[in-house]
Formats: structure tokens, C-alpha cells, sequence
């Protein structure tokens, strides 16, 4: 599903300069401060870049970095919630919990069940095997097993929570 500019069209971004831009090597659009910018930034449009360099100013274990995730979006009005089990228990169609969004799937997304909390945050363990094929081949791009962080607001007709503009600040 591919969505026209209007969808895009946030003060968060027109405020800050942003220009949206079509990628020359795979056609996809994305936001750039960069007029001169001609591809998307993503693999395999253009080599990884962060391979070997630190993202954070000190060294982090893994737990370290999922308290500090969990942390920012307590900060910011979310609840933390436990994780579901690896095994879909409560779908039916589905085995295996391949992202966090399944935790909440179909009851809650449906509006047949509340959430456990709204807006929440969750680091949810995951397992994909649909692409097992080319694990070790992608560089670190398909994995079988992985953490994934989640920061879920549900809304609704009556009640919006929040959407793209305060989902784009978080991420920025
Ligand atoms: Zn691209």
C-alpha cells in the first residue's frame, strides 16, 4: 500500500524543513533535509552506514538499551507492559508472535477488548521464520528471533489517543 503525500503532510516535518523526495533506485518516496539527496538511505539502496560505529556515547547491553527504550516512552505517558509469549496462543490463525502488534491482535485492534493500557510500550520477543532462507546471506537484515520495541496508542472514533504527528516526534 503506498500512500500520496498528503498522509505525510505533518507540522513536525514541513516546521523543520523536511522535503519529501522519490528514491532514484528503488522509486520509493521519503523525507530528507537534503535537496541534493537522491536515495532513500535504506539497504540495499545504499550501504549501511552504522556498521562498526557506536549509536549511543557509551557502551550498552541489551538490557540497558531495552530499560532505556521502555524509560523514554514512560516518560512520555506510556505504560510499560509485560511481554506475550513467543507462541500465539490466542490466534488462531497465526503460531508464532512475529511482532509486537500481534500481542493485541484481533481483540484489541478489533475494539472487541480494551488494551491493557493506552497508550502503552512494550519490548515483545519475536520469531519470523518466513524469510529463515536467508539468514547469515542479508547482513543482519533477516533474522529469526529479535526484540521488538513496540509504543502502541489505540484509537478511537470517540477518543484519539495519538497519531502520526507525536509518532513522528518520538522517532525523531
Ligand atoms: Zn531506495
Amino acid at each position: 500500500m503506498r500512500f500520496g503525500p498528503e498522509e505525510y503532510s505533518l507540522n513536525f516535518l514541513r516546521e523543520r524543513g523536511y522535503i519529501r523526495r522519490r528514491c532514484i533506485s528503488c522509486g520509493e518516496y521519503f523525507w530528507t533535509l537534503s535537496p541534493d539527496r537522491e536515495v532513500c538511505g535504506e539497504s540495499p539502496c545504499e550501504p549501511y552506514r552504522f556498521v562498526g560505529k557506536s549509536l549511543t556515547r557509551r557502551r550498552m547491553s541489551l538490557r540497558e538499551v531495552r530499560e532505556a527504550f521502555l524509560r523514554f516512552f514512560e516518560r512520555r505517558g506510556h505504560t510499560i507492559i509485560a511481554p506475550y509469549p513467543v507462541v500465539a496462543r490466542w490466534r488462531s490463525d497465526l503460531f508464532l508472535t512475529d511482532a509486537s502488534i500481534v500481542d493485541f491482535q484481533p481483540y484489541v485492534t478489533s475494539g472487541i477488548a480494551p488494551p491493557p493500557a493506552n497508550p502503552l510500550v512494550i519490548s515483545q520477543p519475536c520469531i519470523r521464520l518466513v524469510d529463515i532462507d536467508k539468514v547469515g546471506l542479508t547482513f543482519g537484515r533477516h533474522l529469526t528471533i529479535f526484540e521488538m520495541g513496540g509504543a502502541h496508542a489505540f484509537n478511537y472514533p470517540d477518543k484519539e489517543v495519538y497519531w502520526k504527528e507525536e509518532t513522528v516526534q518520538y522517532y525523531c
